[in-house]
């Protein structure tokens, strides 16, 4: 049930927030150059994503 914002203590709203936590990244390889990137995304290094080229880059 929800409490009023004054009636709930700095200490009980601080102990429940200090169980959130970050996660780390998804990151999956380049099938053209092998680097890792995020998934469902262009690869940031080579411009590539479902092997067709999407982002001329420096390198090609
Ligand atoms: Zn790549």
């Amino acid at each position: 049930m929800a409490v009023p914002k004054k009636n709930q203590s700095n200490q009980r709203t601080r102990k429940r927030r200090a169980n959130w936590k970050g996660s780390l990244q998804t990151l999956t390889k380049c099938t053209n150059c092998g680097e890792t990137h995020r998934p469902h995304n262009v690869c940031g290094s080579c411009g590539y994503y479902n092997g067709k080229q999407f982002i001329q880059t420096a390198e090609a």
